[in-house]
């Protein structure tokens, strides 16, 4: 597509005077003309109210899908950690751990406050995360593993 294509209504397809940079009203077929640019493809564009609509849809699901990213990666760092400290308290001969669930955390998760793991069981078996665990903002929890002191 030119730069006809560019400067002409997206309804009517009349070549407009100027091009216009914000919403604006064709004085031709009176529809509403909007100024926008896909995740895709960042060069804006006039579109009709249905195509603005579909990449504001466009936009949603690229912004959800960078949050998405952003959370996998938190996850992937708590779970580091949380084996980090495992290995950690091995060393220092506990033998026990408590998983502890956050108050914001999912209903599964918080089925397993409390329980508490052989470190070595732990180790292996890696119950954290929560394998039902279904929380939908995150999609995970902060639960993490406390030392239970030796008896
Ligand atoms: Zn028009
Ligand atoms: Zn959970």
């Amino acid at each position: 597509m030119g730069n006809d294509s560019q400067s002409s209504c997206p309804y009517c397809k009349k070549i407009l005077q100027k091009c216009p940079k914000r919403k604006t009203k064709c004085i031709f077929c009176g529809n509403f003309i909007y100024v926008r640019y896909r995740p895709s493809n960042q060069i804006k564009k006039l579109v009709t109210e249905d195509q603005k609509n579909e990449i504001e849809n466009e936009w949603n699901i690229y912004y959800n899908n960078q949050r998405k990213k952003e959370y996998e990666t938190i996850a992937e760092e708590i779970n580091v950690s949380r084996r980090e400290n495992l290995m950690q308290w091995n060393n220092f001969g506990v033998l026990k751990v408590e998983v502890s669930s956050a108050d914001n955390s999912c209903e599964n998760c918080k089925k397993q406050n409390g329980k508490i793991y052989l470190i070595r069981d732990a180790i292996r078996n890696n119950p954290l995360p929560c394998k039902d665990c279904n929380n939908e903002k995150y999609g995970y929890c902060r639960c993490t593993y406390l030392p239970v002191i030796n008896d």
